[in-house]
């Protein structure tokens, strides 16, 4: 749920000087549509929500799997849409998980906070760590939080662990946006990379398409 916009900004960022446009295009729709409607109800994995740390990752998995499929057999628009599936939950993983905040605690040099561009995506002792969890998502009052006039209202009824307490999707959210921010951009680039070690170099050209 972190805004469209904003993910498809972080996305362009990421990627434009990496892959053709219409991979791009195709990449950016794919990302985005997973916040519509049909994308929120019932898929906690697709953004990180409720905890479902295993689920997503394994869903991020899927999808490297999808990728390459997808590359063996027909077309690359299909793994251009697999890897748009991806993106999006990492990407949500910065916004929806205490990740940012576990990587500040563990990186705070006395009171001085390393710079959002520092920000590891990938720590390995994080991502497994048992204090990693996300936002819940209670109904209807983390619904009533996306109206502006019934935010304020939704917050003061929510519990702490709730999602509408714990998100990182815009910059309105504080300070701590920026690194949700940076290691989302990073993180999206970190699985570029990763494509690029796993493919074969026939399978990657089919990818970027450039
Ligand atoms: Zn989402």
């Amino acid at each position: 749920m972190m805004l469209i916009p904003i993910h498809k900004e972080m996305t362009c960022e990421a990627l434009s000087a990496l892959v053709s446009s219409r991979a791009l295009e195709v990449i950016v729709a794919a990302n985005c549509k997973q916040d519509s409607p049909r994308g929120q109800l019932g898929h906690d994995e697709y953004h990180f929500d409720n905890s479902a740390i295993e689920e997503g990752l394994r869903y991020i998995n899927e999808q490297r799997g999808f990728i390459m499929a997808s590359l063996l057999s027909a077309s690359a628009i299909s793994a251009w849409i697999a890897f748009g599936r991806l993106t999006h939950t990492v990407q949500d993983f910065y916004a929806h998980t205490n990740y940012v905040s576990l990587w500040l605690d563990a990186h705070a040099q006395n009171d001085t906070l390393p710079a959002p561009p520092e920000i590891d995506p990938v720590q390995k002792s994080l991502i497994e760590s048992p204090k990693l969890c996300s936002g819940r998502v209670y109904f209807p009052l983390d619904m009533l939080y996306f109206i502006p006039f019934l935010r304020k209202l939704s917050l003061a009824l929510l519990p702490r662990d709730s999602h509408g307490w714990m998100n990182l999707d815009s910059p309105e959210q504080g300070s701590l946006f920026k690194y949700a921010r940076f290691a989302a951009v990073k993180r999206t680039q970190y699985e570029f990379e990763l494509l690029r070690n796993i493919l074969t170099p026939e399978m990657f050209a089919k990818f970027i398409d450039l």
